[in-house]
């Protein structure tokens, strides 16, 4: 078929009144103007890490947006107009949920997007694909300023858990746009190996922390350390989402400091760094800011990559 031919036939009507040369013209126009994702899905997830594992999985066929980029507390973002533009024009909107990214809440009532409403095909919360740690028992009294009431809501730095919200991420875009599910497979393959290839280098890393004491200031690291067999043995916090308070800081000096060894105090960049180092002074700690989210340009392997060499020191 000549190329004119096709022009008519794909765009009915046209050839009445457009001469076939203008034609030609048009829709090289066209094919120029318009980008190879035109009928790609618009996915916006609530964080820049949910966003990598959704690029990944989808490719080329959806265009993904982050409304926060990078570490950044996620308890604690304060919606944005931008934001209500964002998830206005999703088909898929990808949360943390776990009241992690309450806020975003709100920005889907603003939104008014009636393909992302929590019953339909175009919301996801990816915690359904994870188990839950540190789930509260009995009574949760959330008045005294616990913020992980549904347990812990940082599953997300885990590369074990990143693989299962990959996979949820498939199913859900198989079901959104069946015609792409072998490009979907392939993708969701190559984010499973580019995981899991790296798994023993990063276990033999971390198996150098075996006996070292871990201090973090928020249960922020509980999904990744579990995936090494690790875990922290004291938050600064008493309470997750409260302050560190100088009694408890008083008690964990005192608690710690017969250790004597190389013990770590490990934060994320956005709490007081400088009360962390302090007590990490006063027990004779290493001090580590370490990463809580993929950052512009990495890939997720990237990211476990560089929170593995911040924790171990092993490059
Ligand atoms: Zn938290």
């Amino acid at each position: 078929m000549c190329f004119n031919k096709r022009f008519r036939s794909v765009i009915p009507g046209l050839r009445s009144v457009i001469p076939a040369k203008a034609g030609i013209h048009i829709l090289t126009l066209l094919l120029v103007a318009t980008p190879l994702h035109a009928k790609a899905l618009n996915v916006v997830a609530t964080s820049s890490d949910l966003a990598t594992i959704a690029q990944a999985v989808g490719g080329s066929h959806v265009k993904v947006h982050a409304l926060v980029r990078g570490s950044t507390d996620l308890h604690s973002i304060v919606p944005k107009p931008s934001m209500v533009v964002q998830v206005r024009n999703a088909d898929l909107l990808l949360r943390i949920g776990m009241y992690q990214d309450g806020w975003v809440n709100s920005l889907i009532q603003t939104a008014r997007n009636p393909k992302v409403f929590p019953d339909k095909m175009g919301y996801l919360d990816a915690s359904t694909a994870i188990t839950a740690l540190d789930v509260p028992t009995g009574n949760i009294d959330g008045g005294k300023g616990d913020i992980h009431i549904a347990g812990n809501p940082h599953y997300w730095i885990s590369p074990l858990n990143a693989i299962k919200i990959a996979g949820l991420v498939y199913d859900h875009l198989v079901r959104l746009d069946p015609t792409h599910h072998t490009q979907f497979l392939e993708n969701l393959n190559a984010f499973k190996a580019s995981v899991t290839i790296k798994m023993p280098e990063w276990e033999n890393k971390m198996s150098l922390l075996r006996d070292t004491p871990i201090v973090s200031y928020h249960s922020t690291w509980r999904y990744f350390l579990n995936d090494f067999g690790l875990f922290a043995v004291a938050k600064l916090e008493p309470i997750p989402g409260v302050p560190p308070t100088a009694k408890h800081i008083e008690f964990l000096q005192n608690t710690i400091k017969p250790i004597g060894h190389a013990t770590k105090v490990i934060i994320a960049p956005y709490y007081n760094r400088n009360m962390a180092a302090s007590f990490a002074a006063n027990i004779q700690a290493d001090f580590i800011v370490a990463p809580t989210s993929v950052e512009d340009g990495q890939s997720y392997a990237n990211f476990i990559d560089s929170l593995v060499t911040t924790f171990s020191g092993k490059q």
